[in-house]
């Protein structure tokens, strides 16, 4: 083992034993901004076992994600396995007494982790997440961390690196599913000796938080993904590039590469090899089109991020007009595992034409709002039901919207479909980066396929007319819908504009924001009807007559 990485893992064993305890406080976005607060839980925290003098036997600190966003401020205290959930800032004294002076349970606060949340997870991306502090290297180390890009670089020609990701069959994770190995394989092949690597960490959809919550928790393991994918492909810059909504990402991403390179893990001469890797952090502007693969590389490269036509593919013709590699934050974060274990190993997960696991942002009529990872092909009811933890308030689940504003409505009927890129696809559906809102009965889908299109609307770069005009049209037709103002001419119309916009944009964002309204069309036309005809929202949401009133005339 390498020197550097022996004397972190031992600087980390030396703190871990002259401490009893360790009190671990989440410091995700979700617990600790949006007025949570668990930075402060754990000043409160460390202000407690000074009075108590218990300094010198329980450590504090801030870990990664532990999953129950919804629940937070979690906090959880090893080597009890004891979680306590929202824990706020007056519950702290209570809690910390019970627990760490009376040796008691708290149970008020106490979180039943004997659940299909937890239990049926498969967790390779976020191994670890939830143990660590996201902000030591050292700690990342003493997990097992930068031990793949040991072995890439020392023990590995960048082919058998390239052989490995290709046998895993690991495909990308933003949305599209092409090989990520393959992917490589193509941009090693290119002439020239400057190529790039690019993390796409532009998440802008409504719903999504899968790579948010990979970089505030683990933002080492997308840095060795990156060096990885730089070592195997001849290339030695990469850049990530970070939603600007995205402030605590960026502050721990910027903090991973600083100690990365302090470390010598990063930079000139990794480990004493002839490898350097160098990662700069981009700022994006958050506009949802700068996440298509062209339009980022137009950002990065200080123009409007604008899409273009493909081919070429930045694989042939990249950043600065050179063979780059562009892939997301959870598909570089995979890729320590697959270099750790093989290809075969990872095979072992999913299913034979989608293997891995994927993470899913499990968000709206649902229990247990959260980051969660499962093989691929676990059937979409067990995401929502087991893991989820079902409809809250005893009402009727209604649909599944699943991959953000490109993706679709999965109804009742279909929820025992696979959540793997073959099995959605066969329903009309794609995953996209992992974005789950789960629609109730209260939901109106006239009202929330407007919210979509309208987005899509709202973000289109305005360089084609179907996407630039009809985008906006469609908007327009279902707002007249949801006031009971549309005509049947308007109802034709936006028939006829879904197939102009979906076959005559440039770029995937025209072509795939019809998609919402495609399904919704399919699968709920009744609703759309009553809208029309009849000015009935069954919901209640949109400004017609409800329901039951209408049933009363
Ligand atoms: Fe821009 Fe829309 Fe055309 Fe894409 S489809 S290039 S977002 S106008």
């Amino acid at each position: 083992m390498d020197p550097v990485l022996r004397e972190a893992i031992a600087k980390v064993e030396d703190r871990r034993s002259r401490f009893e305890k360790r009190v671990l406080v989440c410091g995700g976005a979700s617990c600790d901004h949006l007025l949570k607060g668990s930075k402060k839980v754990i000043d409160v925290i460390r202000e407690f076992l000074k009075r108590y003098n218990l300094e010198n036997k329980v450590d504090v600190s801030q870990v990664g994600c532990l999953g129950l966003c919804g629940r937070g401020p979690l906090v959880k205290i090893e080597p009890d396995g004891v979680v306590y959930e929202r824990v706020f800032v007056d519950d702290v004294e209570r809690i910390m007494k019970k627990h760490l002076v009376d040796k008691e349970i708290d149970e008020r606060n106490l979180l039943d982790t004997n659940i299909p949340f937890y239990q049926r997870q498969v967790r390779i991306v976020l191994d670890h997440c939830g143990e660590i502090d996201p902000e030591s290297i050292e700690e990342y180390i003493a997990v097992g961390g930068y031990g793949a890009l040991y072995k890439a670089v020392t023990e590995m020609t960048p082919e058998e690196v390239i052989s490995e990701v290709k046998k895993s069959g690991l495909k990308g994770r933003g949305g599209a599913g092409f090989s990520t190995g393959v992917k490589w394989e193509n941009v090693s092949k290119q002439e020239g000796e400057i190529k790039y690597i690019i993390c796409n960490a532009e998440e802008g959809d409504p719903g999504a938080f899968v790579d948010r919550g990979i970089l505030e928790s683990l933002p080492h393991r997308v840095l060795e993904g990156m060096a990885i994918a730089g070592y195997a492909v001849g290339a030695s810059h990469g850049f990530i590039c970070i939603n600007s909504r995205y402030t605590l990402a960026i502050d721990r991403i910027i903090k991973a590469i600083n100690s990365a390179e302090r470390l010598g893990v990063l930079g000139t001469r990794i480990f004493g090899t002839n490898f350097n890797f160098r990662i700069d952090v981009r700022i994006a502007v958050g506009a949802y089109i700068t996440g298509e693969e062209t339009g980022l590389i137009s950002l990065l490269e200080g123009r409007r991020g604008n899409p273009r036509q493909k081919p070429p593919f930045p694989t042939e013709k990249g950043i600065y007009g050179r063979p780059t590699v562009v892939n997301n934050v959870e598909t570089f974060a995979n890729i320590y595992a697959i270099i750790e274990n093989g290809g075969e190993w990872f095979r072992g997960f999913g299913t034979k034409n989608s293997p891995g696991t994927k993470l899913f942002s499990i968000t709206g009529k649902v229990n247990n709002i959260g980051l969660v990872e499962v093989p691929l092909g676990t059937p979409l009811r067990e995401i929502i039901f087991d893991i989820g933890g079902g409809i809250p308030n005893g009402r009727k689940f209604k649909a599944l919207q699943i991959g953000g504003p490109l993706g679709s409505f999965v109804p009742e009927a279909l929820i025992d479909t696979p959540a793997d890129f073959e099995s959605m696809r066969r329903v009309g559906a794609n995953l996209g980066s992992g974005e789950f809102i789960v629609l109730d009965d209260s939901s109106c889908i006239v009202d929330v396929t407007k919210f979509f299109i309208e987005f899509c609307a709202d973000e289109s770069c305005g360089q084609c007319v179907p996407c630039r005009v009809g985008d906006t049209v469609i908007k327009d037709i279902l707002v007249k819908i949801t006031k009971g103002s549309a005509t049947q001419r308007d109802f034709d119309n936006l028939l006829q504009l879904v197939d102009v916009i979906r076959e005559c944009s440039l770029c995937g964002l025209g072509q795939g924001s019809v998609n919402p309204l495609i399904s919704a069309l399919k699968y709920f036309r009744e609703e759309f009807e009553e809208h029309f005809e009849k000015r009935i929202c069954r919901a209640g949401v949109c400004e017609l007559s409800h329901f039951e009133e209408a049933l009363a005339h």
